[in-house]
Formats: C-alpha cells, sequence, structure tokens
C-alpha cells in the first residue's frame, strides 16, 4: 500500500498508523472502553495479548488472549516475537511485535491494552518511531473501582485487595502518560478519547514532517 509510510525531516519512512496504548487499574472498565472504540470505528484493531493466567469463565482463546503455557511464552520471548511483556499477578503476559507492526505499517490504528510497565517498554522501544498516543483510564475514586471489582465477581476477596493495592500504585504513574481520562461514564469518555485522537490526526496532518508527539492534556 503506497500510502501506508510517509517520509519525515531526515528522509527515513515511518509507518503511517497509529498506536494507542491505553491502560487502566483492573476493573476500572478498560475492556468495555476498547470494545465500544473497536465498534465505533471498525476499521481499527486491538492487539490480542499472549498471556499465562487461565481463562476467565465466559473468556475465549484468540478472541481475549491467547491463552499458553509458561514454556510456550518463555519461547515466544526468547525468540524475539513479543514487543513488550510483563508480570502482573504472578502471570506473564505480552504483546505479539509482529502484529503491532504489520497493523502500523499497513496504516491502521493499533489499540493495545497494557499496564504501565509494558507502556514504558512501548514507548522506549517505538517512541519517536511510530504515531504513539499514551492515554490513562482513572476510576472516578478507589471506591467506585472497589465497587466495580466486586461486583463482576470474578476474583477472590484477597485477589480484589491485591489489586486494589496495585490500582493505587499504578494511578500514581498516570502522570507518565500523555492524557489522563476519567472513567466516571462511558458515552462521555469515548467522546473524550476520541477527541484526543482526532486531535493527535489534526496535528499530524498539519506536520508534514519531523517526529510528532502527543501533546499532554489533563
Ligand atoms: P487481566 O488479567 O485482568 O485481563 O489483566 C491484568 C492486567 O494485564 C491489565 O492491567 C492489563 O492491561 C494487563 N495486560 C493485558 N495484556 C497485556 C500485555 O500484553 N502486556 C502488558 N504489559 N500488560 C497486559
Amino acid at each position: 500500500m503506497s500510502k501506508s509510510k510517509t517520509s519525515n525531516k531526515s528522509g527515513s519512512q515511518r509507518p503511517e498508523g497509529m498506536l494507542i496504548v491505553l491502560s487502566a487499574p483492573s476493573g476500572c472498565g478498560k475492556t468495555t472502553v476498547v470494545e465500544r472504540l473497536l465498534k465505533r470505528h471498525p476499521d481499527w484493531v486491538r492487539s490480542i495479548s499472549t498471556t499465562t493466567r487461565s481463562p476467565r469463565s465466559g473468556e475465549k482463546d484468540g478472541e481475549d488472549y491467547f491463552f499458553v503455557d509458561r514454556p510456550t511464552f518463555e519461547k515466544m520471548r526468547s525468540r524475539g516475537e513479543l514487543l513488550e511483556s510483563a508480570m502482573i499477578f504472578n502471570h506473564a503476559y505480552g504483546t505479539s511485535r509482529n502484529f503491532v507492526l504489520d497493523s502500523l505499517k499497513e496504516g491502521k490504528r493499533v489499540i493495545l491494552a497494557i499496564d504501565v510497565q509494558g507502556t514504558r517498554d512501548v514507548k522506549q522501544g517505538l517512541g519517536g518511531k511510530v504515531d504513539l498516543v499514551t492515554i490513562f483510564l482513572l476510576p472516578p475514586s478507589v471506591k467506585v473501582l472497589r465497587d466495580r471489582l466486586e461486583g463482576r465477581r470474578t476474583e477472590s476477596p484477597e485477589e480484589i485487595d491485591r489489586r486494589i493495592e496495585r490500582a493505587q500504585d499504578e494511578i500514581k504513574e498516570a502522570s507518565f502518560y500523555d492524557h489522563t481520562v476519567i472513567n466516571q461514564n462511558l458515552e462521555e469518555t469515548i467522546f473524550a478519547i476520541e477527541n484526543l485522537i482526532q486531535r493527535f490526526d489534526n496535528e499530524r496532518r498539519n506536520s508534514q514532517h519531523g517526529v510528532r508527539t502527543a501533546r499532554k492534556t489533563r
């Protein structure tokens, strides 16, 4: 596809696509937000992560995650097949390098729903080389987060406590992202994210060359 690359100032080529990294504490509604974005933008794609954790009830292999055992995950990692990986709640999670890079080359918008460690690695590896927007979804409050986690009834009380503790650590890292959005109301959250992407689009259309970086909003 000839439109899949653009030249920058130095004449080098960069993919036309856009990488949208979305992070949020567990239970903040990130999955619903991603699903809604994909429904409204059928040309956007979500990277399906690989994980060593077991499927939750209703989760499907190849749709929610690729569920693999630890040796398989380690093999993928040692072969360089993962763009980033992280250990979360004693399970390994990782993003397929080929899927992301190929989709970007095809000019697609790729959503990565990953944690803070993974976002740091992606920013370090791809920052300045691809168009990248990082967004952190915040819960309205920690109390609302706990209520949501309890309401979905997929974790034990101990697991919920661990997730709340981790959420509090993650929230401290929100300022590292280009944008933060409080997920109080789904429609407003979608509207805010779409606006951020639209603004980034406008900025990159206006700048014909040079490295484009997302402007921070709070
Ligand atoms: P869950 O097990 O609740 O689906 O996800 C737990 C955490 O893992 C969430 O914060 C989610 O964003 C993160 N996660 C899912 N896939 C990946 C991945 O490929 N890489 C990284 N770094 N985090 C991931």
